[in-house]
């Protein structure tokens, strides 16, 4: 595996947006922890929420003066094309593991596990299930508390598949999900903790800027900011549903033919899934030039998702699953009203009709969208209401204090 440099951040800096009780108990918590060893691993250090919310995490608890190392797993193509499969079954997709994919799973899981042989870590976190059996190869002394923390929407999982994984995550002190719908009922988890993934206001991708730049920003791509413009950013993956997107902006230009419609994506090094998505919306798009696709490989990058995020009129996050859905709470802490998917995570952040709207359908999408178009002084509403809901409880702040409560917990003083 490979150790992760990150940039570091003060945690000084975020103290304007904590309450005094928050400040406190993180500061009491972090008191607690000074002189123990953390690990967190996840499989991809770019591309997707969970290398985002590593990015905050590591380096301000790293401020707290907790020693975090963050580590990155080490797969191959064959690798994340299975844990890929095994990604969208938890997430509902029918099939089974063939044989070749167990082993492949394990086979790789017992590699990266060979080379923690001298780790001598209090507390190891592991995200999501490419590297869950670490913990079954485990070669530690035994005295490391384990966590396994799950990103993804296992709402309705694929029954073979949850059992396959359950067998691991078992092994576990302690387990993470996002909300308890995710989690079967009879799964026998340790010390089951929720805890919802939050954003980073001091990032780039987050900083408030200026709507004039943000204009500019987004006119490089082609984009007439004479014109709304609504954006769906996402990896491009079935379960984000870029094709249903394009499907209901067609539906909307015809009642409103200035409309544009940017899809940003970017390409995450463990999602091999993400090229062929990305062929297939490209060709759903056609010929028709107000709709942009954008991507990392044309120069999206943190500011530039911003700037869509900032100057378009709305923003998409048709999912059809969801584990959590960063993009929500990035678009609606810059006060851009957010439609989603009526699915996992976005269910948490979306009040229906305050902040934005909850759909099920593309009609109903493009129906939202045609109302908050003609209705822009909704716009100004929810746009009040969504930056409150994040304020209070989706910045980073709530997320370092969440896991140094489980961290403390799971080793109580004197151990
Ligand atoms: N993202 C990005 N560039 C893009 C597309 C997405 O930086 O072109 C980021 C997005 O801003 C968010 C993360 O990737 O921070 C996606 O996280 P989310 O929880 O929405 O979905 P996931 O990809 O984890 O399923």
């Amino acid at each position: 595996m490979e150790l992760v440099t990150v940039k570091q951040k003060r945690f000084a800096d975020y103290l304007p947006f904590l309450d005094p009780p928050v400040r406190e108990e993180i500061e009491e918590l972090a008191a607690r922890l000074q002189g123990k060893k953390v690990a967190m691993i996840n499989a991809t250090t770019f591309g997707g929420g969970v290398a985002e919310k590593l990015h905050s995490l590591v380096p301000l608890i790293k401020d707290l003066g907790i020693h975090l190392d963050w580590w990155v797993f080490e797969g191959s193509l064959e690798f994340y094309q299975v844990t890929k499969v095994l990604h969208n079954r938890l997430q509902g997709q029918e099939g089974s593991m063939t044989p070749q994919e167990v082993e492949i799973f394990d086979q790789y899981n017992r590699a990266n596990a060979a080379t923690m042989a001298n780790w001598d870590y209090d507390l190891v976190v592991v995200h999501d299930p490419q590297p869950a059996a670490l913990i079954h190869y485990r070669q530690d002394l035994g005295r490391t508390k384990w966590i396994w923390r799950c990103h993804i929407d296992t709402s309705t999982p694929n029954e073979e598949c949850w059992d396959f994984i359950c067998q691991y995550i078992r092994q576990y002190d302690a387990t993470i999900f996002t909300m308890p719908d995710f989690v079967k009922e009879g799964s026998r988890l340790n010390r089951l903790t929720f805890i919802t993934p939050s954003i980073d206001p001091l990032s780039r991708k987050n900083i408030l800027l200026d709507p004039e730049e943000a204009r500019k920003i987004v006119a490089r791509f082609g984009v007439d900011t004479n014109r709304p413009l609504i954006t769906q950013v996402s990896r491009f993956d079935p379960w984000k549903d870029p094709l249903g997107v394009i499907e209901a902006y067609k539906i909307v230009k015809k009642d409103f033919p200035s409309v544009q419609l940017a899809l940003v994506g970017s390409m995450a090094t463990d999602d091999p899934e993400g090229w062929d998505y990305l062929y297939y919306t490209l060709r759903r798009a056609g010929e028709d030039y107000d709709i942009k696709v954008v991507t990392n490989f044309n120069g999206i990058s943190d500011l530039e998702v911003n700037a869509f995020q900032t100057a378009s009129e709305i923003l998409l996050q048709k999912s059809l699953r969801e584990g959590f859905g960063l993009t929500v709470a990035e678009g609606l802490w810059k006060g851009t009203p957010v439609i989603g998917g009526k699915v996992g995570g976005i269910k948490l952040q979306i009040e229906d009709g305050v902040n934005g709207y909850l759909v099920e359908t593309v009609e109903e999408c493009a129906d939202r969208v045609l109302n908050l178009l003609r209705n822009p002084s909704l716009l100004h509403d929810f746009a009040a209401a969504g930056k409150e809901k994040v304020r209070r409880h989706f910045l980073i702040t709530i997320n370092v204090l969440n896991y140094l409560r489980l961290f403390a917990d799971l080793m109580p003083e004197g151990c």
